[in-house]
């Protein structure tokens, strides 16, 4: 077996096959488990209990030897792959220079290249200025902290289905009870949750979806907030903890509209579904919609820990000086590797990779709806792909099934994800650099499950 340990592993060091040699998990798997039960909060689960050695191109390996096709990316982060060749020589590079000055206290090249290029690569072609942070959630933080020093307002609006974070503001955002919320409020005030337009869910069918959802939720900013009142707000163009919800054509312009018309910011949380991963560099693309601001984070750095906003120069610029920042927000070394994920996007052109992987998976995923009644829908773009599993012949969400599938998945070597408000969806994320002999080997474990599911 090759070893990935120089100091510049090419992209496939791993050898790109699906082996499963023990039970999943295996003994030395278990062995961690058992010490990860005494030592780590019970809070912090694990989705797959196989504790991963090696991680490379499409495949995961783990401390038994086995090797999982991977269809999460370590959820839409690894998209570059694990451990990506431009990733793994700038982050090591800047190691070695220097590892931490604090932006705010000496500022480095990196951040400020990080910033040039998100303003880049966002939609429009206005000024657009940045804030680096750690997470997601700190990103959506600040972007509402933008939103509310800008506007001198205080509500923020949000949709059903939604999902934002795990910090107290961004619980408050984020629509789920369970597991997210549930026994850690009070949560944070001034935010307000209208419909999201969801076609297979709408119950007046998809095709005045997007109209009707769009109406409602503005009849319910206006008459129950009052537009006037409103700082933000915040959708995920095509939802990701919700269940892969693409909103219905017409929806997203329709609040758009809605927010520019009356002084309202909008942002595009694009934590998931930005670079590169719906087969645009951020989805809400496919729609001609630019945003106010657009939070990313996620892929952004190839698995180091990295988030920005970026939006209009003017309204990044209404915080006051020291308003914003952290202590290790656009630490050099993700910076480094933001920059390694970037120019391994563009150099392996990963929109066209993400949509010859949508070409792939979404004929195979139609063809087993028709076969399987317990497939709701199919849905998602790019390598953002989802199935919503229902009792056969209704639409009432099968969590039942859907955990069937994954277990079926994880046991034959398959690393899959599930998702939704009902916990009925199982999604697909895989790093847009797989080869296309594990997609289908993996689409035919897919298969398999849901064969011995029913
Ligand atoms: C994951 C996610 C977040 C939160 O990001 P963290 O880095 O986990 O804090 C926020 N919004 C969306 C759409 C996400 O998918």
């Amino acid at each position: 077996m090759t070893s990935p340990s120089t100091s510049s592993p090419s992209p496939h060091a791993l050898p790109q096959e699906r082996r499963v040699v023990t039970a999943i998990p295996g003994p030395k798997s278990q062995e961690l488990a058992a010490r990860k039960q005494k030592y780590v909060a019970n809070g912090v689960g694990n989705v797959l209990p196989i504790y991963v050695k090696r991680a490379c191109g499409g495949v995961v390996e783990d401390v038994d030897g086995n090797s999982l096709i991977d269809f999460g990316s370590g959820i839409a982060v690894t998209s570059v792959g694990n451990s990506a060749e431009a990733v793994v020589r700038r982050a090591s590079a800047q190691l070695a220079d220097f590892t931490h000055t604090c932006f705010m206290v000496t500022p480095y090249e990196g951040y400020v290249e990080v910033a040039e290029q998100l303003a880049e690569l966002t939609p429009g072609d206005h000024d657009k200025k940045s804030a680096l942070f750690n997470s997601g959630a700190e990103a959506v933080e600040n972007a509402v902290k933008i939103a509310r020093s800008y506007t001198k307002r205080q509500a923020v609006v949000v949709f059903d289905h939604g999902y934002h974070g795990r910090t107290n503001l961004t619980m408050a955002l984020t629509s789920k009870n369970m597991p997210y919320k549930h026994s850690f409020g009070p949560f944070a005030p001034e935010v307000y949750r209208v419909p999201v337009a969801y076609p297979y869910r709408w119950l007046t069918g998809p095709e005045n979806c997007a109209e009707e959802a769009a109406a409602q939720a503005i009849d319910q900013i206006s008459k129950q907030v009052g537009a006037e009142n409103v700082a933000a707000i915040i959708i995920e163009p095509l939802l990701g903890e919700g269940g892969f919800i693409e909103p219905a054509n017409g929806f997203l312009p329709r609040i758009a509209e809605f927010a520019k018309d009356n002084g309202i910011v909008f942002v595009a949380d694009e934590i998931q579904s930005g670079f590169c991963r719906t087969g645009q560099w951020f989805a809400c693309e496919d729609e001609g919609v630019v945003p106010d601001l657009i939070t990313t984070a996620k892929g952004i750095a190839g698995g180091l820990p990295l988030a920005a906003v970026t939006g209009r120069a003017e309204m990044m610029d209404a915080a006051h000086a020291g308003g914003l920042g952290g202590t290790y927000g656009g630490n050099p070394v993700a910076c480094a590797a933001a920059l390694g994920a970037i120019e391994t996007m563009r150099e392996l052109d990963l929109n066209s990779r993400a949509k010859r992987i949508e070409e792939v998976m979404k004929p195979r995923l139609h063809k087993l709806a028709e076969q399987y009644q317990v497939i709701g829908d199919v849905r998602g773009r790019g390598a953002m792909i989802a199935i919503e599993l229902v009792k056969p012949g209704t639409k009432d969400p099968s969590p039942e099934a859907t955990a069937a599938v994954a277990k079926a998945c994880h046991e034959n070597g398959l690393l899959v994800l599930t998702t939704g408000t009902y916990g009925n969806v199982v999604r697909f994320l895989p790093p847009l650099v797989i080869g296309e002999d594990l997609l289908n080997e993996g689409l035919d474990i897919l298969e398999n499950a849901l064969a011995s599911v029913g």
